[in-house]
């Protein structure tokens, strides 16, 4: 038997070896590991993960040393996925790997990012973070020999594409029959699903606050930050602001990850499951808040988006970075030419499996690859006239 996780410790709805629907390529057993350790190991020795790090969600990479980055953000998806993933019994390797590796395809400036690139995609098939993502680990990293991309389990791969339209779905074979069926994901990636959200929408009122964007007095609008604000006020009356903030938060997030688990792990007590394809065939997610948390979460979601996500010194970084993207991706267009050779030679080798529309993938590929920084130095060095020298344009 392989190390890590003892089958036998595991709910029977939970995603398994034995249940596992393998990997694309054939390969040898993993040694020590078992396969979803070897599907994460794989991820965090990539290029992409490593590019986590200057990327961003809502604010742009270089303003501060303290805000989130994706790969700080994965990280806390991590945690909060694989604390509730071991209570639920769970396969922890699987919900670490798809909570490391569902941030992998995001272009640079996060959903200014994401939307701009679409925008410029529109008549080439559109740009979708979640396919990229699938894009990323099932072609785009070079580092096997056998093999394109890493040649991730099914389970990996099911994890990581989230959403997908019905349109994008008929292309994508065996992964993308769930969402022509509506069915649901495995019962770790809906772990995922919600620790995503548990962790950026926490973290984005530490950010928004630090930021000077939202203050507290805004938020006490909001029930589940109001709740935890009076009980941490009430304990501890004279702490000062920072530690308040972080106080409110922590208790924040532990409230949903308990009230999280607790009414999950009744659901599934209820429907008794034997495999884990039970849960892939319900008509909804088994893996969620009690209607109590679940109304308290979407009002925090509403308040950030109206207070955070729409400040106008946010929405002007937005405007900013979707031009800078838009400016590259129609330079290139224009002329391929003035790609570096790498990305050159991914889009000719495109360009002959779908013709022009391949050249408008192979550029969407080497623009969503880039960090925040790396766009603001490539277009620098393409549009600033002061870089009209051959020395600058070196990288
Ligand atoms: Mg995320």
């Amino acid at each position: 038997m392989h190390s890590g996780y003892d089958p036998r410790n595991l709910a029977p709805y939970a995603c398994t070896e034995s249940t596992s629907r393998g990997r694309i390529h054939a390969e040898a057993d993993p040694v020590h590991r078992n396969q979803y350790q070897r599907d994460r190991d794989r991820i965090i020795h990539s290029a992409a993960f490593r590019r986590l790090e200057y990327k961003t969600q809502v604010f742009v990479n270089h303003e501060g040393d303290l805000f989130r980055t994706r790969l700080t953000h994965s990280l806390e998806v991590s945690q909060i996925a694989r604390s509730i993933s071991r209570e639920l019994n769970l396969h922890e390797d699987l919900t670490e790997t798809i909570a490391i590796a569902h941030d992998l395809g995001h272009a640079p400036f996060g959903h200014a990012g994401q939307d701009a690139l679409n925008h410029c995609m529109k008549k080439y098939g559109g740009f979708e973070h979640n396919l990229q993502s699938l894009r990323v680990v099932d072609e785009l990293e070079e580092k096997y020999a056998e093999f394109p991309g890493l040649n991730l389990t099914y389970e990996s791969r099911e994890g990581i594409l989230k959403h997908c339209s019905a349109k994008d779905a008929k292309h994508l074979g065996e992964l993308g029959q769930r969402f022509l069926a509506k069915n649901q994901p495995s019962l770790e990636a809906q772990v995922c699903d919600h620790a995503d959200e548990i962790a950026y929408n926490n973290h984005d009122i530490d950010d928004g606050i630090r930021y000077g964007l939202i203050n507290i007095k805004q938020l006490l609008d909001t029930q589940l930050f109001r709740d935890q604000h009076d009980k941490v006020k009430q304990l501890y009356p004279d702490l000062n602001e920072r530690r308040q903030i972080h106080e409110i938060i922590r208790r924040m997030i532990n409230r949903m990850v308990v009230d999280l688990i607790e009414t999950s792990k009744a659901k599934l007590l209820q429907l008794n499951l034997s495999h884990p394809d039970e849960a892939r065939q319900q008509a909804h997610y088994l893996i969620g808040f009690s209607e109590d948390v679940q109304q308290q979460n979407l009002e925090l979601k509403r308040f950030l988006r109206e207070n955070l996500y729409r400040h106008y010194r946010v929405t002007r970084m937005t405007k900013k970075a979707m031009n800078v993207l838009t400016a590259l991706f129609e330079a290139f267009m224009d002329d391929v030419n003035i790609l570096p050779p790498d990305a050159k030679h991914h889009c000719n080798d495109l360009k002959e499996k779908m013709g022009d529309t391949g050249i408008a993938r192979g550029i969407a590929d080497y623009i969503a690859g880039m960090t925040d920084r790396y766009a603001i130095v490539e277009y620098e060095r393409i549009f600033n006239p002061r870089q009209l020298s051959f020395v600058n344009l070196i990288p």
